[in-house]
């Protein structure tokens, strides 16, 4: 066996590294046999000459092994599984997760909080007063049996290895490698355990991938992570440049959520979680191509039932689930003022970043891990890109619980607005899909 500084030295050089050297490494390194200086090393050799497919896999395979898996072949359906890589406004999975539920699929999904300019769904989901994400996982697959669904957090006993692997990165600027990320993302995946893994990858100024290029690399690469584990994995490259939907915060997205759920909502949150669902449900075997999937996910908001799933899920997970049928109950801050158009023209940007960083400033999300989250603030948005608009008309409006919040974040906010004479060309809620 090589010794470390050699599989340093060889992966600096741009080699490729074999099943063992990796395990050596990175087993080595959760044991505490390796040294964080070492480990470090090793990460930004990554950074600079990648890993080859092969080193992938088996990257991602030793951080599954690290830990448990969950055994969701015990619950005998079709089971699924959506990943979204984070953005400003996006609730998707409070709307795909029930739909599916609602169409026969099983999904057990753990979900991540919210850092920096990306929400996290388990923030959104406590807006339910009572809700619990804490589920052991005989409890999580209890439920999942019962009612086809659970959303709780990510169990650290899962892909601890990713877990240690992650907090190096974090203070050693090796976060920012697709690799490494979509080994990381695909390792939590994989232990969860799904058949159908539906992953969306978000392009824009409010997600972690700014750029196509990259955000293809990073899809292509969690792809060929979860096909060569034997999983059916597909992912789409959707747009992040403005938020998705209307509201950004913890409560304003759940209630956005459950009005989409209703047949309402915002367009494009509607066809974004009409989309993913349709193609879990097809790549499943619960329905015989996308077309068919969508049009199931679409009598699942006519009739209802998507909206009763979601409600199961409140109540199995000791939330209040009135909350669900009379949203008026979620946490909404005292506060509120609204934003107005400077000028007449068409919108032509809506920054998602700006957009995050006021929800930020009113307390929506965290900069630091250890933050606490305010769920009753946020941003209503009342025009998007595209949108003419005449001086004075609302642009959108805020909620928050000081009124020096409210200026500072209504300042940012105002920032995050554009608006032009001439039209400019919009872009497509869908950029790409793999095949
Ligand atoms: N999310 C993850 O889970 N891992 C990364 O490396 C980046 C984002």
């Amino acid at each position: 066996m090589a010794r470390i500084p050699e599989l340093i030295d060889r992966k600096r050089r741009g080699e490729r590294l074999e099943r063992a050297d990796l395990e050596a490494l990175v087993l080595g390194y959760t044991r505490g046999a390796v040294p964080d200086y070492q480990l470090a090393a090793w990460l930004m050799a990554v950074c600079w000459r990648g890993l080859e497919p092969s080193e992938l896999a088996d990257l991602t395979g030793i951080m599954v092994d690290s830990g448990e898996t969950l055994d969701l072949a015990a619950l005998g359906g079709a089971t699924v599984d959506k990943h979204s890589t984070g953005g400003v406004g996006d609730k998707t999975s409070l709307v795909v997760v029930p739909l599916l539920a609602a169409c026969g699929a099983m999904v057990a999904k753990m979900s991540g909080r919210g850092l920096g300019f990306s929400g996290g769904t388990l923030d959104k989901l406590e807006s339910i007063s009572g809700l619990r994400t804490q589920l052991e996982p005989a409890q999580l697959l209890e439920q999942v049996r019962r009612i086809g669904l659970a959303i709780v957090g990510q169990s650290p006993r899962l892909a601890p290895a990713d877990g240690k692997l992650y907090a190096l990165r974090d203070v050693t600027a090796t976060v920012e490698s697709i690799p490494l990320i979509a080994s990381s993302i695909m390792s939590k995946k994989l232990a969860g355990g799904a058949q159908v893994i539906v992953l969306d990858v978000k392009v824009g100024s409010g997600a972690f991938m700014t750029g196509f290029g990259e955000a293809r690399a990073l899809a292509e690469a969690m792809v060929g992570i979860g096909r060569a584990a034997g999983r059916q994995t597909c992912a789409y490259i959707t747009e992040m440049d403005q938020p998705l939907g209307l509201a950004i915060g913890n409560a304003v997205e759940v209630a956005e959520a459950i009005e989409t759920l209703r047949g309402g909502g915002p367009a494009d949150l509607r066809h974004l979680a009409l989309v993913l669902t349709g193609e879990a449900l097809w790549r499943a075997g619960l329905q015989r191509d996308r077309a068919a999937g969508e049009a199931a996910a679409e009598r699942a908001l006519a009739d209802g039932s998507g909206l009763q799933r979601l409600a199961a899920l409140v109540h199995a997970q000791g939330g209040d689930e009135r909350c669900v049928w009379e949203p008026e109950r979620l946490p909404r801050a005292p506060l509120s003022a609204t934003l107005a158009a400077t000028r007449a023209g068409l919108i032509v940007r809506l920054d998602a970043r700006r957009v995050a960083r006021a929800a930020l400033e009113l307390g929506a999300g965290r900069e630091r891990k250890e933050d606490q989250v305010d769920h009753g603030v946020g941003v209503l948005l009342a025009a998007k890109v595209g949108q003419r608009v005449e001086r004075g008309q609302p642009l959108a409006t805020l909620y928050a619980r000081s009124e020096a919040a409210l200026a500072q974040a209504r300042a940012l906010l105002e920032g995050a607005f554009q608006i032009a004479e001439a039209p400019v060309p919009l872009r497509p809620l869908i950029h790409w899909r793999s095949d």
